[in-house]
């Protein structure tokens, strides 16, 4: 048992270190409009602000910009027999996901997220 497999719960170590994915529409986050952060849910590096996200329809959340795009790293992933490009979290490098070209403007991008991945942080009321 490694780490992550102790401070993880199964399904979300299903997710975030053996790059599952969960059932659409089955995560907390798909129709979650409140202001705040979304933060890598392994490490709490902050990935998504909830401005970037936009109901695609998809069951998944999702954004068209990260927060930072320095929190993440995009790669080549080959499984299921096409080619799509999955993204990690850059500072434990756990399986957040899958960016794809049909997001609306201005990038373009939809950045296709697991609800068990995130963690969500609200906006201090001021
Ligand atoms: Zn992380």
């Amino acid at each position: 048992m490694d780490k992550w497999e102790r401070d993880l719960e199964p399904e979300e170590y299903e997710i975030l270190r053996n790059k599952g994915t969960e059932p659409p529409f089955s995560g907390e986050y798909v129709n979650h409009h409140e202001d705040g952060i979304y933060r890598c849910k392994a490490c709490g590096n902050p990935l998504f602000s909830s401005k970037d996200k936009f109901d695609s329809k998809s069951g998944w959340p999702s954004f068209h910009s990260p927060e930072n795009q320095q929190a993440m790293i995009l790669e080549d992933d080959y499984s299921l027999g096409m080619h799509r490009v999955e993204v990690l979290c850059k500072k434990c490098h756990s399986h957040l996901g899958h960016i794809f070209d049909d997001g609306p403007k201005p990038t373009g991008k939809r950045y296709c997220i697991n609800s068990i991945a995130l963690n969500f942080k609200k906006t201090e009321e001021k």
